[in-house]
């Protein structure tokens, strides 16, 4: 008998979708500036070489025993200390290990679900699509606020304010702790200023959401510089962190989700809770990821070097960020392009519309999400023109 005869196709991810389309496509043209995942100058993947040196070092002394249900506690430790900052007060911050920042959302989703007064969570429009349904499959109602404006490619302040104002009281409000994907765009200093004040009068929780700490400036203490203000200043807050594109651990799965507690007593029975999420999901989080930033953050020589590893990576996606807006004024676009400039991140949110990112894909074989984001990282000195020819003519 056939039991599985009324099950439908479900819908392709947005984004691995077209990932997989990429791969599918045979012409020689071709270009890949979808998926958020550095490449270097000739377009490919990069494994950073003091990963490499952990690795090394991690050959003669790792088993491959189970971690705890929360994690390598050591990893844990260096990776709060990480965004948190070197003076960080671990001792009522709750931090478990999870499977990079997609798990750490879903842990953190599940956690709110359970022991959170609201059930409410705003995430920004736009807003990486998988927040949506992470949270929904958490069982929380997900709402959003404006964040951008397209007419203008900045920032929408007064909407974003007016809607954390609507929202009901204590509602949970995710915030981009740096590098918003996909619109590159953060608040100023003057501007967090404007949402934090909304934020306490409205007794909101804070999620942050980091993707891409060191990865927006190249320095990972300025691109903490949001999180740790609001640290400092006391407001309630989880954190989910991701060394998927900071590291270039995309696939090892490392991350942690973190609540900042009222003491240590606190942080006690809150880690007692998390572990007791973590368990029935997946037991135990994989180890290869955590014990290779472990070792290097653990090593003053290694994380130099890690330090200017990422600012390369950093650098050169800003390099080709302004090199996409000078070749797109070569090829004659009179468009201002100037937010693409000012952005920061992995992206260019280009402001082109889903038909036009169709006509790239259909007649270019340029490969992009139908927001009209491009993935900077996947432009090189062999497709940069071809790439600027193609948006001046889809955009004349
Ligand atoms: N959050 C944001 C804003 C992202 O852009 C991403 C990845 O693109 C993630 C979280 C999670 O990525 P990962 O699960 O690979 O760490």
């Amino acid at each position: 008998t056939n039991v599985w005869r009324d099950v439908p196709p479900g819908p392709p991810d947005a984004i691995l979708g077209i990932a997989q389309a990429f791969r599918e496509c045979t012409a020689e043209n071709k270009v890949n500036v979808c998926v958020g995942a550095y490449r270097d100058e000739k377009g490919q993947p990069w494994v950073l070489p003091s990963v490499r040196s952990a690795e090394e070092i991690m050959l003669s002394s790792e088993n491959k025993e189970y971690l705890p249900i929360e994690g390598d506690a050591a990893f844990v430790n260096k990776a709060l200390r990480f965004a948190y900052g070197a003076n960080a007060p671990l001792d009522r911050i709750a931090g478990v290990q999870t499977l990079s920042g997609t798990g750490a959302c879903r842990i953190g989703g599940e956690f709110l679900s359970q022991f959170y007064s609201s059930k409410n969570i705003l995430v920004p429009d736009p807003t990486w699509g998988n927040h949506h349904k992470i949270f929904k499959e958490c069982g929380l109602t997900v709402g959003t606020y404006r964040y951008y404006d397209r007419s203008t490619n900045r920032l929408d302040l007064q909407g974003m304010l007016e809607d954390l104002r609507n929202a009901p009281d204590g509602s949970t409000i995710l915030l981009h702790a740096c590098a918003h994907n996909p619109t590159g765009c953060d608040p100023t200093d003057e501007q967090w200023d404007q949402l934090l004040d909304v934020i306490r009068q409205k007794q909101h929780l804070i999620f942050f959401d980091s993707a891409y700490q060191g990865f927006a400036s190249g320095d990972a203490e300025a691109d903490a510089k949001a999180l740790r203000r609001v640290m400092d200043a006391g407001y309630p807050m989880l954190l989910a962190q991701s060394f998927a594109k900071n590291f270039g651990l995309y696939g090892e799965r490392c991350g942690t989700l973190s609540v900042v507690c009222h003491d240590v007593a606190q942080k006690d029975i809150l880690m007692s809770q998390l572990k007791c999420i973590v368990r029935p999901m997946y037991s135990s989080p994989p180890k290869h990821g955590s014990s290779i930033v472990r070792t290097v953050l653990s090593d003053e020589k290694l994380t130099q070097q890690y330090y200017q590893e990422c600012a390369s990576m950093a650098d050169r996606i800003q390099t080709m960020r302004q090199r996409l807006v000078q070749a797109l004024q070569n090829v004659g676009s009179s468009h201002d392009w100037s937010h693409i400039s000012e952005q920061i991140g992995m992206f260019a949110f280009t402001g082109m519309s889903a038909e036009m990112c169709d006509t790239l894909t259909d007649q270019y074989n340029i490969f992009l999400t139908r927001d009209g984001r491009i993935s900077i990282a996947g432009l090189n000195d062999d497709n940069l023109g071809y790439v600027a020819k193609a948006i001046h003519s889809v955009t004349d």
